[in-house]
């Protein structure tokens, strides 16, 4: 794992983007980086090509950033955000005024026009959570039929799911109930997963929606974490 992601992470940090606990995360995160070589494994892109089908035949798709994702790759979320035509909401574990203020402020600089889930903004409540993180904007999340949620912990996961939302995570443990909660999941760093959407979506965009809904429909996340979890074996069979 680069010095300069970690040196971006601590940055962000002291700027008051990130909290403690998310450089707890971004460690079990650079430690399931390791284990499947630091670089997009095939589970990963047949997960990105079906995630691309759904975001492609979404009404309401709706892009979910915490502080770690907007320090990590903020650039690559205003980007993906841009090219899919999909609001960008703050959701925030440790949520605070000045905090989501700040991510936004940062977002904004990067390009993003608008940023919802701020302060009264987020007025909507997700069932079934008990943290600051079941808040939602009912301009976004509360009428999305696809949320794309990168680093995010198993709870909000789960409940998005239970709302009847599609759900698209980004995580680099395929044994996380993030991972497990979503209906594509992404075994990847969100460093290199966001660019990668971003292409994926720009290369199906011609693509006949039958298609796509059939693409989308036809994506088995549990057979394709089994899948993410052969490869990282052998990944490590290699160095055994
Ligand atoms: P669960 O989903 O079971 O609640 P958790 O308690 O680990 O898992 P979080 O505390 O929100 O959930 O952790 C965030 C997740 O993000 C972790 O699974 C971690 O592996 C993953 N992660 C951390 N950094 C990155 C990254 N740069 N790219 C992708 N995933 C990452």
């Amino acid at each position: 794992m680069s010095l300069a992601t970690r040196e971006r992470l601590e940055k962000a940090m002291r700027a008051g983007i990130v909290v403690p606990q998310g450089l707890i995360a971004h460690g079990r995160g650079e430690a399931f980086d390791y284990i499947l070589g630091e670089e997009t494994l095939p589970a990963a892109s047949a997960a990105t090509s079906a995630a691309a089908a759904l975001l492609l035949t979404a009404k309401h798709p709706v892009v979910s950033v915490n502080g770690n994702t907007a320090a990590l790759a903020g650039r690559e979320i205003v980007n993906l955000s841009l090219a899919i035509s999909a609001p960008i909401e703050v959701n925030l574990f440790h949520r605070t005024r000045r905090r989501e203020r700040l991510i936004a402020a940062y977002l904004k600089r990067l390009g993003s026009e608008e940023v919802l889930g701020i302060g009264e903004a987020a007025s909507n409540a997700i069932r079934g959570i008990a943290s600051q993180r079941r808040r939602t904007d009912p301009r976004g999340i509360g009428q999305a039929d696809v949320v794309l949620i990168p680093l995010e912990d198993g709870d909000r996961a789960e409940a998005l799911s239970r709302d009847g939302k599609k759900v698209i995570a980004i995580d680099l443990n395929p044994l996380s109930r993030t991972s497990r909660a979503a209906s594509v999941s992404i075994v990847d760093n969100v460093i290199r997963a966001i660019p990668a959407l971003t292409d994926a979506y720009n290369k199906m965009k011609k693509m006949p929606r039958d298609r796509l809904e059939r693409l989308a429909s036809e994506f088995d996340n549990q057979r394709n974490l089994a899948k993410a979890i052969q490869e990282m074996i052998q990944y490590l069979r290699g160095w055994a």
